[in-house]
């Protein structure tokens, strides 16, 4: 390791904030972290609990190795280690079909282990059974479907432009919900499900406001990659692994350590001062605590004020709410590691909820069996199970009651679906927006960072760059596209890159 290098200061030990530390210090740089948690990993982070070990969200990985997480773990040379499963997903499909999910779209084990679900939908599509009559709404998206409806030579070649991962092509995308591209390819009631349930559960936006390019790069690469999957010991083991090799490497690490201001002087960052009254001068600061929170802490009047405007405009993604539940032996069995309920709704208005109110009367679940993928989550013979269902961000009574209600009515259908769950149930617990937003210090509870929907993904996206010289971000809010954590891993290499 080269001796020297730049003084540099992370704030936050988010993914992106943990990849970017462990990257630059193995590069030769001084790098310090302060993290404001008493644990680090920011929303990726995991506990025990009677000897489970439990996710602090809900959390799969969809590159796994393959992905920038992998990425990351190579370059500092860390000691991160994965499990996949064939299949990985098993659906539940508007209460009636059982499907399969193989880690690729062509695996022949796919079509085999769902001809019986696929032959129950085409005999109930002939016969007219699976959807009702369309209303006025239905009838009005149909026109608006043919209206705008590509040719089949026309969809062939998009389709091949996107397996391609065609740049110039998903940037056009960007300007264009996946609502509007996938309705111009297609009307089966059954694909735009799967597509709106999808979209909610990567990026966790409805799918009428979610980039089509961002959606379709995050997509391609999964079916591309194969290795969706989780790391052996829990989520934290992925800021875990990267902080590992930055302390190997010599780099220092300051959990309880809040950062209250970013120190600029004659337009630039030149340290910070903690919440204890300590200043820490630095050649750079790099910010994971998410743009909105970095400028205030730079001072907005440090800031051109179109910036300041933009960064104020800027929107969340909605959050995801959970419920765990610790059981006292193994109920649920099925042929995949991970549950998914698909309602069977209109998909354009599959999360309408989200924005009228209410609480969906058949919630969609995203349910992985942690204990399913890696037998160490639980002690022997138990399981545990973690349910999460998409809910509102701004942390305040009224929605910290709306959530509660939402999760009664997700725990309601979880336990219709698996009946035996109810009499092994050794534990349970709620973790909602205000859990999140504790763990990140905001208002709100937003499950990714800012929403990937149109106008915040691709050339749209907030530069890692801010105007103030040596101040940078990194994290979900910067730089990179993706889901999740690996878009926040993805900033981390992107913004180290850039840094040398
Ligand atoms: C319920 C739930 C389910 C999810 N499911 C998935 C999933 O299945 N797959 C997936 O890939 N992603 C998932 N995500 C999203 C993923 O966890 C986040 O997008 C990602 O972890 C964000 O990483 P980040 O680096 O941007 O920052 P964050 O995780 O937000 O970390 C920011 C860090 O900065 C610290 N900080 C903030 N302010 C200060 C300050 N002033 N001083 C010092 N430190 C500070 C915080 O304490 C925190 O540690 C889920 C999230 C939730 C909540």
């Amino acid at each position: 390791m080269a001796v020297g290098g730049k003084r540099i200061l992370v704030i936050g030990s988010g993914v992106g904030g943990a990849g970017v530390a462990a990257l630059l210090q193995a590069r030769g740089h001084r790098v310090t972290l302060l993290e404001k948690n008493g644990f680090y990993g920011g929303k990726c982070w995991s506990f025990e609990r009677d000897g489970f070990l439990v996710d602090s969200g809900v959390h799969m990985f969809s590159m796994g190795a393959s992905g920038q997480h992998g990425d990351i773990n190579r370059r500092v040379r860390g000691d991160l280690e994965w499990l996949t499963a064939q299949p990985s997903e098993h659906l539940l499909v508007g209460g009636k079909y059982r499907v399969n999910l193989y880690q690729s779209p062509f695996d022949p084990r796919m079509a085999l282990s769902n001809a019986a679900s696929q032959i129950k939908m085409l005999r109930d599509r002939l016969l007219r059974r699976e959807n009702g009559s369309p209303g006025a709404t239905a009838l009005q998206n149909e026109v608006y479907r043919a209206s705008k409806r590509n040719t089949f030579l026309e969809s062939l070649l998009a389709a091949a432009k996107i397996a391609r991962l065609n740049p110039s092509y998903l940037v056009e995308l960007d300007e264009i919900s996946l609502q509007e591209f996938l309705h111009r390819i297609t009307d089966d009631r059954t694909v735009l499900q799967g597509m709106a349930a999808l979209a909610m559960l990567l990026t966790v936006v409805p799918y009428h406001q979610v980039s089509a390019g961002e959606f379709l790069w995050c997509v391609t690469n999964i079916f591309q990659k194969k290795t969706l999957g989780v790391p052996r010991g829990g989520s934290r083991e992925i800021p875990g692994s990267f902080l590992r090799a930055f302390l190997r490497d010599g780099g220092e690490l300051r959990l309880n350590c809040e950062v209250k201001n970013i120190v600029v002087r004659e337009g630039r960052a030149r340290g910070v001062v903690t919440a204890d009254g300590e200043e820490i001068d630095a050649d750079l600061v790099i910010s994971n605590a998410g743009i909105k929170r970095t400028v205030e802490m730079a001072g907005e009047e440090n800031f051109p004020e179109d910036y300041v405007a933009y960064v104020k405009g800027l929107k969340y993604s909605y959050s995801f709410i959970t419920v765990k539940f610790g059981l006292d032996r193994r109920v649920i069995d099925l042929p995949a590691p991970s549950f998914f309920n698909i309602p069977n709704l209109d998909p354009d208005h599959m999360f309408d909820y989200l924005e009228r109110g209410g609480v969906p009367e058949d919630p969609f679940l995203f349910t992985p069996l942690p204990s399913e993928w890696d037998p160490y989550a639980a002690p022997p013979g138990k399981q545990l199970v973690i349910m999460g269902v998409p809910g509102p961000i701004e942390v305040n009574r009224e929605n910290v009651e709306w959530c509660e209600r939402i999760l009664d009515r997700a725990e309601e259908r979880l336990m219709e679906i698996f009946p035996n769950m109810a009499s092994h149930v050794q534990w349970k617990m709620r973790t909602h927006i205000a859990h999140t937003a504790s763990i990140t210090g905001k208002p709100t509870g937003e499950c990714i960072g800012l929403a990937q929907c149109v106008g915040q993904t691709g050339v749209h996206k907030p530069a890692p760059r801010t105007p103030v010289e040596g101040l940078w971000l990194v994290g979900t809010d910067a730089g990179a596209r993706g889901v999740g954590t690996e878009q926040a891993a993805g900033s981390a290499l992107y913004v180290a890159n850039l840094l040398g």
